[in-house]
């Protein structure tokens, strides 16, 4: 018995310990009615992704969107609205091809690897050798392996398994005298898509071509393979680094209005791959964090602390506007009481991740606010790349969830496109983002 009324004890105690946030109710009930009715976010997002476009760290389009976003925060009525230059690679795709040239003749989808090398303009013809994992790779050795073309053909594990043959598969393969890699695409499904993404090179390997083909191309090679009759192919790629470009980071804020000096920052980043439009990754993130804290400023009473938008850039090709943000802030990363940051896609909302675990034990109440966006849940181990600068600093980092159901089909591809986006669901995202700043700014 005695076990039992301690449970209860328990029980009651976490629930008093949560009851701090009923008194922001009716402001948050407030923001989730105007979210779910207010078109503007969802027309921000449209404008983005159909006229501005697809906008890699260093292309004109970036510098479009940063000027026109800069131009809605401040026709949203933010306080304080900067651009805030930061330098970014310069990598420019141009042309390519993949033909298979033995034993048949035929064209394959590709997207060349953002940061790869080009090959020369006749392109590298050589023999594929098709593997499924890093242990098979190492397996054959060098003399199955040199001068031939690799093709990493790894089972989907979920993308932060997978990934790795995209970031690591041109160190490893060069290592063994490949001559260039080929990838398949990081996704669980496709419908002939390549996608693209970050590559890396090793100071002491080679520097060779790389490229993604699609889910189905791999499979049809690592078929034939099997059958023994291995294929040829020409790659051409016709990459180029250039010299570093000059982009921005666009911050605008709402001053708080007792705790003006304490900062929640909350953003995604505006930049995108230069395919498709950016929709989902990360156009509905920015758009979303700029419609929260613009609903947020229309409450009669602005919150305590300062709100602070971020819409970062170049997060696609290696974080350096997340860096670059922390670097502007200076000392003042000490006042920032708590980073969001949404880059998981609009599809239905999903909750928060927050890390370190003090964090979270303080801000999990919040959740008992989001039931009417479909998930309370508020759980420890979150965070972002834009704003891990920041939490490496201290700052406790939110991450925004989504069902995700979908993310990884559309992932740094062609089809990332506003029609992925729906609606009704981006609404409650900027809700619940809206939700977590304003709470975040205004608890004691
Ligand atoms: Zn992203």
């Amino acid at each position: 018995l005695r076990k039992v009324l301690w449970l209860f004890a328990a029980a009651a105690l976490v629930h008093a310990a949560d009851e701090w946030v009923d008194k922001h109710r009716s402001a948050t009930d407030q923001l989730i009615r105007s979210a779910t009715t207010s078109t503007d976010g969802y027309a921000r997002l449209t404008y983005l992704c159909d006229r501005i476009g697809n906008r890699i760290s260093s292309s004109p389009a970036m510098a479009k969107a940063v000027t026109w976003a800069a131009a809605e925060m401040k026709a949203a009525g933010f306080e304080n609205v900067v651009t805030s230059p930061v330098k970014v690679p310069n990598w420019i795709r141009g042309d390519a091809s993949l033909r298979v040239v033995k034993p048949y003749t035929r064209d394959l989808a590709l997207l060349a690897l953002g940061g790869s090398v080009g090959t020369p303009t006749e392109g590298i013809t050589a023999p594929v050798v098709v593997v499924s994992s890093f242990t098979e790779l190492d397996a054959l050795g060098t003399e199955k392996v040199k001068g031939r073309i690799v093709l990493f053909n790894p089972n989907w594990e979920g993308y932060g398994r997978t990934v790795q043959y995209r970031s690591a598969g041109a160190i490893r393969a060069a290592k063994l005298g490949a001559v260039a890699v080929l990838v398949r695409s990081v996704t669980g499904n496709s419908l002939y898509t390549p996608h693209t993404g970050a590559m890396n090179y090793a100071a002491d390997t080679p520097q060779i071509p790389a490229a993604a083909i699609t889910v189905e191309d791999a499979g049809w090679m690592a078929r034939l393979q099997a059958a023994g009759e291995p294929l040829t192919v020409t790659l051409k790629l016709g990459c180029q680094r250039l010299a570093d470009a000059t982009s921005a980071n666009v911050i605008g804020e709402i001053r708080g209005r007792e705790l003006p000096d304490e900062i929640v920052v909350i953003g995604g980043h505006l930049d995108s791959w230069d395919v498709g439009q950016g929709a989902q990754d990360d156009g509905s993130g920015a758009m979303a964090a700029l419609e929260a804290v613009r609903l947020i400023s229309k409450l009669p009473q602005k919150p305590r602390r300062t709100i602070r938008v971020v819409l970062f850039t170049d997060e696609e090709f290696g974080g350096s506007g997340g860096r670059a943000y922390e670097q502007w802030a200076g000392n003042t990363v000490e006042k920032h009481f708590a980073a969001i940051e949404m880059d998981g896609g609009a599809e239905a909302f999903a909750g928060f991740g927050v890390s370190p675990e003090p964090a979270w034990q303080r801000f999990r109440a919040i959740g008992r606010l989001l039931e009417p966006l479909g998930s309370t849940s508020v759980t420890v181990g979150g965070g972002g790349a834009d704003i891990a600068p920041l939490m490496r600093r201290g700052v406790p980092g939110v991450g925004h969830r989504a069902s995700g159901g979908h993310y990884f089909d559309w992932h740094h591809t062609n089809a990332d496109t506003i029609d992925k986006v729906d609606p009704k669901e981006f609404q409650k995202n900027v809700a619940a983002l809206a939700v977590m700043a304003y709470v975040l700014a205004e608890m004691e």
